[in-house]
Formats: C-alpha cells, sequence, structure tokens
C-alpha cells in the first residue's frame, strides 16, 4: 500500500514517487498545512486545482479539539478533510515543545495542559501512534523532542536519546496494531532525526533510526532559528545518513530558497504554514519577488498577482483589488491570495521536478533564486 521509487538523480537531487493508499505523489513535494483539519481558509477544490498533492494536519491540535474519537466517529480525517488524496500527520512533539504550557518531560512520554480547556493531556510514543491510527492519515510521525534553537549540547544530545528510544516504541506500536506487514499497512511511520546544528549528534541519530527500518525518514529540529548556512551544513550530510530508497522530508521548511537548497542536498518532502499564514497578511509569493498588497502603490494596478500564474485569484482579480478586499477587512481577501500562494508553492515543485527529469535544475534554480530576492532584498 505505500512504495517509494526512487526515480532519477542528479548529483544527491531525487527525482521520486511515493505511493500511498490514497494515491501517489510526485517528489520533490510540498505540503500545505492544515492545521485544524482545514488548509486555512482554502476550500479543497482549490487544492485539486493548484495541483497539491499531499497535505499535512497537526495531531496537537485535532488531539485537543475536536479529539481522535470524533474525528474517527466522522468518518476519518480524509472524510472530515474532504480531501480524497494523501495526508500526513505529524506526532504533536513540535507543538507539545513549541507551544505547550506547564508541560512535564520523563522517558515515558510528556504530560501538558490543553490550550483548549486546561486538562492535563499525555502523550507517550504508543498513544501518538493511536491517536494517528484514529485519525487515519496515510503518513504518521513518530513522537520526538525538538529542543529550541541554541539549546545547549547536552540537552540537544539528550533529545536525540530520548528521540530514538521513542521511535523504537513508536515503531513497536506500529507493527503490532494491526498485524500486517509493513508493506500491507494502510500508513507508513516516518522516523525523525534530531541533533541541532551537532554533526555528531546528527549522525547518531540518524544511525539508531536507520537501524529501526522505517518507511521513511525526517529531518525535525531545523528551521527554529539557526538561519540559511547553518540548515545546510546539516542538510550536506542527509544523503549519506539515510537510505536512498526511503523518502526524506524536512519537516517546517517552506522558504523557497531553502527548499531549493534541500532538494539540491536530497530532501524529497517539505510542509510551511507559509503560503497561507503569508496569503492571510496580504503577502504573495511571485516569480520576481514578494508582493506586499497592502502598499499603496497597488490601488489601481489592474494587472494580476502575477502574469504568468493561471491560478483562480490572477485569473479573475487584480492587486488593485485584492489590495481594497484587505483594507475592507473582506474574508475572501486572505483566500484568495493564499490560493495563490499554494499555487505558487505546487507550481515551484512542479518546476523543480521538471528541471531534475531534464537536467537543467542547478542553472534553474539560481536563476529563480536571483529573480525571487533581488527585486526586493527579501530574505
Ligand atoms: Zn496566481
Amino acid at each position: 500500500m505505500f512504495r517509494y521509487e526512487l526515480l532519477d538523480r542528479v548529483g544527491k537531487a531525487r527525482l521520486g514517487r511515493l505511493e500511498t493508499p490514497h494515491g501517489t505523489v510526485e517528489t520533490p513535494a510540498f505540503m500545505p498545512v492544515g492545521t485544524c483539519a482545514s488548509v486555512k481558509g482554502v476550500a479543497p477544490d482549490r487544492l485539486r486545482a493548484a495541483g497539491v498533492q499531499i497535505v499535512l494536519a497537526n495531531t496537537y491540535h485535532l488531539l485537543l479539539r475536536p479529539g481522535p474519537e470524533t474525528v474517527a466517529a466522522l468518518g476519518g480525517l480524509h472524510r472530515v478533510m474532504a480531501w480524497d488524496r494523501p495526508i500526513l500527520t505529524d506526532s504533536g512533539g513540535y507543538q507539545v515543545f513549541s507551544l505547550a504550557h506547564l508541560r512535564q518531560l520523563d522517558e515515558e512520554g510528556v504530560t501538558f495542559q490543553s490550550h483548549v480547556d486546561g486538562s492535563p493531556v499525555r502523550l507517550t510514543p504508543a498513544e501518538a501512534v493511536r491517536v494517528q491510527r484514529q485519525l487515519g492519515a496515510d503518513v504518521i510521525m513518530q513522537l520526538d523532542e525538538c529542543p529550541p534553537a541554541g539549546a545547549d549540547r547536552d540537552h540537544v544530545a539528550a533529545a536525540v536519546e530520548r528521540s530514538a528510544l521513542w521511535a523504537a516504541r513508536c515503531r513497536d506500536a506500529w507493527q503490532a496494531a494491526d498485524g500486517l506487514s509493513a508493506q500491507a499497512k494502510p500508513q507508513a511511520l516516518f522516523g525523525i532525526q534530531q541533533g541541532g546544528t551537532d554533526a555528531k549528534l546528527r549522525a547518531e541519530s540518524a544511525r539508531k533510526l536507520v537501524q529501526l527500518d522505517l518507511p521513511g525518514y525526517a529531518v525535525g529540529g531545523l528551521s527554529v532559528g539557526e538561519g540559511h548556512e547553518a540548515m545546510c551544513g546539516v542538510l550536506d550530510a542527509v544523503d549519506e545518513l539515510l537510505p536512498a530508497d526511503r523518502p526524506r522530508y524536512l519537516m517546517g521548511v517552506g522558504e523557497p530558497r531553502d527548499i531549493l537548497a534541500a532538494v539540491a542536498r536530497g530532501i524529497d518532502m517539505f510542509d510551511c504554514v507559509l503560503p497561507t499564514r503569508n496569503g492571510r497578511n496580504a503577502q504573495a509569493f511571485t516569480w520576481s519577488g514578494r508582493v506586499r498588497l497592502r502598499n499603496a502603490r497597488w490601488r489601481e494596478d489592474a494587472r494580476p498577482l502575477d502574469e504568468a500564474c493561471d491560478c483562480y485569484c490572477c485569473r479573475n482579480y487584480s492587486r488593485g483589488v485584492l489590495r481594497h478586499l484587505f483594507a475592507a477587512r473582506e474574508m475572501l481577501g486572505p483566500t484568495l491570495v493564499s490560493v495563490h500562494n499554494l499555487h505558487f508553492f505546487a507550481e515551484l515543485m512542479r518546476r523543480v521536478r521538471a528541471s531534475l527529469a531534464d537536467g537543467t535544475f542547478a542553472d534553474r534554480s539560481t536563476a529563480w533564486l536571483a529573480a525571487m530576492y533581488a527585486a526586493d532584498g527579501q530574505p
């Protein structure tokens, strides 16, 4: 039911295909984030039209509200999201460590206070797998500990140890759940590498994970403020640390510059809230840089956001109209710019895959970056 095929390599960059019970994902791929089982403001028909292949939902948020039992009673996550294509759920670990209050961590798991009703919630590796089984995504993630950027080495080393221990427990729970072989299971379990920016800890983390022979591996703990160069330093080693025949997922990374650098270093999957978060804040991604739609210069501009874009927003609305919608606080504004941004990220990944297929990736990504980042000096 789950299979990854490596189709071609260009240097370390990989062109691949991920088969899941809900369809195929061509990689490298970008996953929009549907935090509470909804990609904010964007209905699934627009996701489909943009060419989105797979979306992500957050276990932490769904565990607290409406609860996995309710999601299951409503027909599972695919039914709840009205999305019949692949879905990935994270384990909740990242949000527990970045958002939750009154957190208590021990070897067995983590206890925290629900931000919804203040009740104590316990998450263990087995519980993370159980909850994700109830939600019913195609790809599920191990529970891990993600230390903040700037954490000292002892803290990061302890997180590597604990995450490896939890990966093994998640695998045991996943294996025991239904008696099916790894290939026959309806859900694939991915492990998560930690280790901050320390090369030795990253190698140690990967070595322990790979021993578990999981269907896929994620690189976690990046994009937490370490900066582009430090991220690239960690990713330089990924290709030799992780097996070539499994998909690799870089968690929480979505800045186009970071995506292109990571693809060049052998990453296959990405997720980020950037397209929708920036869309809600009137900021559009285009091939010639970002457009800030609140700017007065667009008041009477009748051009679309991007002349070359064929998304629903660009086919029907001008910059001047979008600026007006934001000024008037109309909810259509955030929706339209989110639709455009999601289309842009899907198109970016289509162009990445096409350029890998025809051998032009290195030259093209240099040209894309120059056009995207030169115009406004944006990071
Ligand atoms: Zn557009």
